[in-house]
């Protein structure tokens, strides 16, 4: 095994030990669960069910809006009550469709026509699209649409991402260690339908178990399937950091992975895919962790989309008297949740619940010009002087300097002794460039 890294980046105390060894509990799917259409990049979905219909375990209840969008499906067979509007970390607000569960668990899948193996590259990926399979690392990319790239643009190089380096959560590891063949055939499934000579899956050197686990699936014959260990370092499961430490290939500033030969998936992902293409079964369904000193039995779970988020924290004893906050993801690039009466959706990976002394900040000074901030950024910008011009409005310099490029993943704010909130400066500059851009464009018509 080879050792790879990135330029920048910061190690952060895991505190992965709360979950790491705990292996994935399956939950029982609740008696009402609102199912978002709004659970992908890109357009959300239109509903395709009515008050009062009976609806099967994996039908498509939400048609998908456009070529960057995804289909949904009902995680349980039930009835639809209604449609509804459900709080969403990022939109606000968003529709539902709210299904009683009847408890049956009535299947309305099929597996394809024929196994993977003989099926074109093509009708693979309109499975994927019909199967609504999207990115389970965070981003909840379209899957079929990352499987599409341009004539222009071959691919040449799969990298599954393994890495899991948001501090806290634990389930993609133990994904790798209770279904390590089908990451490895979610991975093959990938690679053959991009025709990519090369596979690689990136295990961070903190999860040898795993790597080892995966290694020992590929002693028979897959020729081309190896694994790689990066050093454990902050955000190393970012695409062009993980692209760069795998490859040496620097994705271009504003360019996609492909730009460089490269497609990138997430394990589950790649799990999710498997469950598409071999037995037929939407993704109704993912791992994810609840952690945090603030629950009282942190664990891993694997829940049916639609679970209120109220219920996954009451599968793992409720939250502790102190708890302050509770982030849907990690602590790094999670969004803080105002309540947890909302429904978990394809893109919650953890609930991250935390108290005081787990939340604290130092109070804030001005900058002391350390330069911590740039040295620890990992796509070689300057946090610092992009929050000084965001602070005199100055947008078109903030663009000038890159801002468009942060990734927020909150290494800058993370590094700095004097408290500033980077990230929240950058957020701002970036929404205030799209609305300048927006307007100029209108203006120029
Ligand atoms: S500027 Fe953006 S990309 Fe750079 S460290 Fe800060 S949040 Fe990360
Ligand atoms: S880390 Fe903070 S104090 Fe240091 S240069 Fe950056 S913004 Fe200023």
């Amino acid at each position: 095994m080879r050792l790879f890294e990135f330029p920048g980046g910061v190690h952060p105390d895991d505190h992965k030990e709360l979950t790491r060894s705990k292996p994935l509990e399956a939950l029982s799917a609740p008696e009402l669960l609102n199912v978002s259409m709004a659970q992908h990049l890109g357009a959300p979905a239109q509903p395709l069910v009515k008050p009062g219909e009976r609806v099967l375990v994996g039908q498509k209840i939400g048609e998908p809006r456009g070529f960057i969008s995804a289909a949904v499906h009902s995680p349980v067979s039930g009835k639809v009550k209604r449609l509804t509007q459900v709080p969403h970390p990022e939109l606000g607000r968003c529709q539902a469709v709210l299904i009683e569960n009847d408890g049956e668990d009535e299947r309305g899948y099929q597996p394809p026509e024929r196994p993977w193996s003989e099926l074109e590259p093509k009708r693979l990926v309109e499975l994927l699209a019909e199967a609504g399979v999207v990115g389970l690392g965070g981003a909840t990319f379209p899957s079929h649409v990352k499987l599409s790239p341009p004539e222009n643009k071959p691919i040449d190089t799969v990298i599954l991402n393994g890495v899991e380096c948001e501090p806290y959560l634990t389930s993609d590891h133990r994904l790798m260690l209770e279904r390590p063949d089908d990451v490895v055939l979610g991975l093959k499934i990938v690679r053959s339908i991009l025709g990519a000579k090369q596979a690689l899956i990136a295990v961070e050197s903190n999860k040898s178990d795993a790597a080892a686990k995966l290694s020992a699936k590929l002693i028979h014959g897959d020729s081309g399937i190896e694994i790689v260990v990066p050093r454990v370092r902050y955000p190393q499961g970012a695409e062009k950091q993980l692209i760069y430490a795998c490859t040496k290939r620097r994705v271009p500033n504003g360019g996609l992975p492909m730009d460089v030969g490269c497609v990138v998936h997430n394990v589950g992902t790649a799990v999710a895919i498997r469950d598409a293409l071999v037995d037929g079964r939407p993704l109704i369904s993912r791992a994810l962790t609840i952690t945090g000193m603030g629950v009282d039995t942190p664990k891993n779970l694997l829940a049916a989309i639609g679970t209120p988020l109220s219920a996954l924290v009451d599968a793992c004893g409720g939250l502790k008297s102190g708890t302050v906050k509770v982030i849907s993801g990690g602590p790094m690039m999670g969004i803080a949740l105002g309540t947890l009466d909302q429904p978990m959706i394809k893109s919650t990976g953890g609930l991250l619940c935390l108290t005081a002394s787990e939340t604290f900040k130092p109070e804030q000074g001005p900058c002391i010009r350390c330069g911590r901030c740039i040295r620890a950024c990992p796509m070689r910008l300057q946090p610092t002087l992009i929050a000084a011009r965001t602070k005199l409005d100055d947008f078109d310099e903030c663009l000038r300097i890159g801002a468009r490029d942060c990734m927020e993943c909150g290494c800058c704010a993370y590094s700095c002794p004097a408290g500033i909130p980077l990230v929240q400066y950058i957020k701002l500059a970036k929404s205030e460039i799209a609305q300048l851009q927006r307007r100029r464009k209108e203006e120029a018509r």
